[in-house]
């Protein structure tokens, strides 16, 4: 019988990328291996010149898809030139070069995805006569509909991404009105990556039914408003077993820290900037419990001498791709 594959991938938009689908019926299996190369027009989502558009889909992940149902699937996909080498919008591509060289170190990511919900151009809780709600407070992890804007499309997209078998670990309402977050892992550099594309994705299609957007943007409203952030936990097994590896990796990402910062989201400098939970882009500090440096190990991690650290610098709208091997790549060398 025909299935739905929908076949996703990341545009080449500028300064930050989006996600693209389109839908394949297919009528063979669905598991990884099955699934066809495909192919799309570049030069509408500039990756490709008119006169040569042709790109390459790759199938890289496959997961039941949650909201056609049935047997059709979610396709996530690289992007290839047509001599099957990574197009240079393929920012997975450099992540498995970098996963392969220090697999032995079993690196895991959990990542913390916030987003804010946008409706007729202004934040869900924002007052629709223009102005601005009560100030934040209440807002975070608070329960009413005085405090709580968007809550159907939020277990909407929580459902969908446990029925597709991504592997949240949680969600929570954020600190400015019609903003939340979801967290997806502890997962390998991959995995987590792979399925946050496919969450934010399911993110932007749920609420398409609910006539809401929304955005990745780390900076939604100016002003006394909290930022977007995609908090970035982090652990090899060395640190799962030892503090020293935790202060090592701690360290390394001090000493590159202008490298990372430079690829964590476009709009970071609006972001960190010292206030709102932020470090200022351009300081690095790292601590036991402190939610105003850039990198924070857990009380409890100091507590069991053992565990993982938080990068609170990647904005919202970073792409998982390039954060997990820019931490896989300087923890990993410190540590080997
Ligand atoms: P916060 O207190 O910063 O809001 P969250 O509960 O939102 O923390 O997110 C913590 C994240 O850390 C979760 O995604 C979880 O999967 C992840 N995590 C837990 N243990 C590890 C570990 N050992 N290595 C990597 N990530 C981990
Ligand atoms: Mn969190
Ligand atoms: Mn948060
Ligand atoms: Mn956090």
């Amino acid at each position: 019988m025909a299935i739905r594959a929908e076949y996703m991938w990341i545009d080449g938009t500028e300064p930050t990328p989006n996600i693209r689908s389109k839908t394949k019926v297919i009528d063979k299996g669905t598991s990884l291996k099955d699934l066809p190369i495909w192919g799309f027009d570049g030069s509408s989502t500039n990756q490709a010149p008119g006169k040569a558009s042709d790109c390459v889909l790759r199938p890289v992940a496959v997961f039941p898809d949650p909201i056609r149902g049935g047997d059709d699937v979610l396709v996530m996909s690289e992007v290839l030139l047509t001599d099957m080498t990574p197009h240079k919008t393929n920012t997975r591509a450099a992540l498995v070069e970098a996963a392969a060289k220090f697999a032995d170190q079993e690196p895991l990511f959990g990542i913390e995805q916030e987003y804010t919900l946008f409706k007729g151009g202004r934040p869900l809780g924002f007052p629709e006569s223009g102005g601005f709600p009560r100030p934040q407070g209440p807002y975070y992890c608070g329960v009413g509909a005085d405090e709580i804007f968007g809550r159907p499309v939020v277990e909407s997209h929580l459902d969908a991404c446990l029925r597709a078998g991504i592997s949240l670990s949680g969600i929570n309402a954020e600190v400015m009105p019609g903003q939340w977050e979801f967290q997806v892992g502890p997962l390998s550099p991959l995995d987590v990556s792979d399925q946050m594309w496919v969450a934010r994705w399911l993110l932007h299609r749920i609420g398409e039914d609910y006539g809401v957007s929304a955005t990745l943007d780390p900076k939604p409203v100016r002003g006394d408003w909290n930022g977007a952030g995609a908090h970035t936990n982090f652990s090899t097994k060395a640190m799962r077993e030892n503090y020293d590896a935790i202060i090592t990796a701690a360290e390394a990402l001090g000493k590159n820290a202008e490298l990372h910062v430079a690829n964590y989201g476009h709009g970071i400098e609006g972001r960190l900037t010292g206030a709102h939970e932020t470090a200022p882009y351009d300081q690095f500090s790292y601590g036991v419990s402190d939610r105003g440096a850039s990198v924070r190990i857990p009380w409890q991690v100091e507590q069991d001498q053992k565990g993982y650290i938080e990068d609170r610098r990647p904005n919202a709208n970073c792409d998982p791709y390039t954060v997990t091997r820019l931490i896989v790549e300087t923890c990993c060398s410190a540590l080997a």
